[in-house]
């Protein structure tokens, strides 16, 4: 048996109590069916039915922010270490559940098993890290003043909205239910419809793990029902979001009547910098996989190349080599390195620039076509010939497409790095110390790597500037937005108290 056959035959086994109940919504930790009835999750790998899926909308969400407010005064009295441990055993719990957590994932989005098997476990990282801040994390100051002792101490904002997308959902749902659950808020959690299956799987490790129930629940639906409904909704304070920046906005406007705090993680169209005197064959292999990793449906990938000319064509010759054998194929098999794209509205969008690069006048180097018809399958792409004000340059396509434009001098790339709405991720390719410097110093992202791919190290700060994005996740800055700063100021003696009024 091979290692797919394999793959898909344990994903069967994983699949068949779906099949059986279809994913219900989780409230209260009670399994709830949804007041819409139920819409289905197809897999893009072959276009089948994968289950039903409880619809919720406005209702069902008032349900889960109504448990989710019961739940929050005792999750956030609960002591420090008891709720860290929960935290621990969360991650544990996805450890112990990686593989199912991984094949679903594969066959629900149509990411290649050989990324989702980290990312699954990315996701119980994301548990252990918080889990070690918990108990600072309400820690503050002493700021001493002639008349006062004044404390400021950290307290948990409530109930908060988590809604996420269908790219990478599992690792990107732990990566804000971690820290909100560390800060000592609930949540109401509502996942892609496009990708529902491992938010179930999350939402059971966490109640098996000893969560209480209603401190997470989980409401599955569209973005313009339920997710709207979280958006509006007056007991939910916060509303953590990751998705397009078009979503972004609408989630600030939705949440304008109830002053919600809003974290907005949005899209990118980031460049690769390559001077001339970079170590080229590095610089390859980091432009490739940060465009061609995780099908292209990532917002930190590198979707823009700003080649030196005078580098220029060599570069472009490896590039198209490795492109064109870049492996296509079953995301189970763990040799295959793109997958299918995640729907068909999603393959119509990215295929649709194939088009769109030939009319605006750039050359179709390396892919550009589908692969069969079985599901959403796009060979890899690469645009050369472009320039910086076409649409493949400055719309975020999110798949595996790359476009290549050639600069001349570092003014000139400077220029072009920063001409785009976006700002979330920049990679800077050279051995000059110097220009490293100066130039990171005027790029307009929120996170810039230096001769390296994206390499995330959970303390540092995670969010775009820009059309990408307001807020930042990551280290403490996680908990300045799940978290209320609160000042209490104690006299220190009988200073004077300006009398009005008084003779
Ligand atoms: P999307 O904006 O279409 O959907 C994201 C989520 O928002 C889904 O759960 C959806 O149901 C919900 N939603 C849609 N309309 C809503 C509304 N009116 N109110 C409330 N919720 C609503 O995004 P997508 O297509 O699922 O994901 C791809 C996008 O996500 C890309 O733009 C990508 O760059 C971005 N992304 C950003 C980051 C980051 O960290 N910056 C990470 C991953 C993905």
């Amino acid at each position: 048996m091979s290692v797919l056959d394999d793959n898909i035959a344990k994903l069967d086994g994983y699949l068949a109590r779906f099949r059986k109940t279809g994913i219900l919504n989780r409230i209260a930790g009670q399994d709830a069916a949804g007041s819409e009835g139920v819409f289905q999750t197809v897999s893009p790998v072959d276009k089948s039915v994968i289950c039903d899926v409880a619809q919720g909308a406005a209702s069902d969400i008032d349900a889960a922010a109504q448990a989710a407010y019961a739940a929050f005064a005792d999750w956030r009295d609960m002591p420090a270490t008891q709720r860290r441990n929960i935290l621990i055993r969360i991650a544990e719990g996805i450890e112990a559940r990686a593989e199912e957590i991984a094949l679903c994932e594969c066959w629900d989005t149509g990411q290649a098993y050989k990324f989702m098997s980290k990312a699954a476990l990315r996701g119980a990282e994301n548990f252990r890290y918080f889990a070690d801040q918990v108990v600072q994390a309400r820690d503050g100051q002493h700021l001493k003043s002639p008349t006062l002792m004044n404390i400021t101490t950290r307290v948990p904002i409530g109930p908060v909205g988590v809604i996420t997308p269908w790219n990478t959902p599992f690792m990107l749902s732990t990566w804000k239910i971690a820290p909100a659950l560390a800060a000592g808020c609930t949540v109401v959690h509502k996942p892609a419809e496009a990708s529902p299956l491992t938010a179930r799987l999350l939402v059971e490790i966490a109640e098996e793990a000893g969560l209480p129930p209603g401190v997470l629940n989980t409401v599955n639906g569209f973005g313009e029902a339920a997710g709207k409904a979280l958006c509006e909704h007056p007991k939910i304070k916060a509303i953590a979001f990751v998705g397009e920046s078009r979503t972004g906005s609408l989630i600030t406007k939705q949440g304008a009547d109830t002053l919600k705090r809003n974290h907005l993680e949005l899209g990118g169209k980031n460049p690769v910098i390559v001077f001339d005197d970079a170590d080229l064959d590095r610089a390859l292999d980091a432009a490739i996989f940060m465009i061609y990793s995780i099908n292209g449906e990532r917002c930190t990938s590198s979707s823009r190349l700003l080649v030196q000319d005078s580098i220029r064509a060599a570069f472009e010759a490896k590039l198209i080599e490795r492109v064109n054998s870049i492996k296509v194929g079953h995301p189970l098999d763990p040799e295959t390195e793109v997958g299918p794209l995640i729907s068909q509205e999603h393959f119509d969008k990215v295929t649709g620039y194939f088009d769109i690069a030939g009319q605006d006048g750039a050359t179709v180097a390396a892919g550009g076509e589908t692969v069969g018809d079985e599901g959403f399958f796009v060979r890899p792409t690469l645009f050369t010939q472009a320039s910086n004000d076409m649409r493949i340059a400055q719309e975020e396509i999110f798949g595996p497409v790359l476009t290549s434009i050639p600069f001349s001098t570092e003014d000139e790339a400077l220029r072009m790095a920063n001409d785009t709405a976006y700002g979330l991720t920049a990679y800077v390719w050279t051995n000059d110390l110097t220009r490293a410097l100066r130039f990171t110093d005027k790029l307009e992202a929120g996170m810039i790597w230096v001769n390296s791919e994206n390499v995330r190290h959970l303390p540092t700060p995670f969010g775009g500037v820009k059309a990408s994005g307001i807020g930042r996740d990551g280290g403490d800055w996680s908990f300045e937005f799940y978290m209320e700063q609160k000042h209490i100021g104690f006299a220190t003696g009988q200073h004077k108290i300006t009398r009005l009024g008084a003779l």
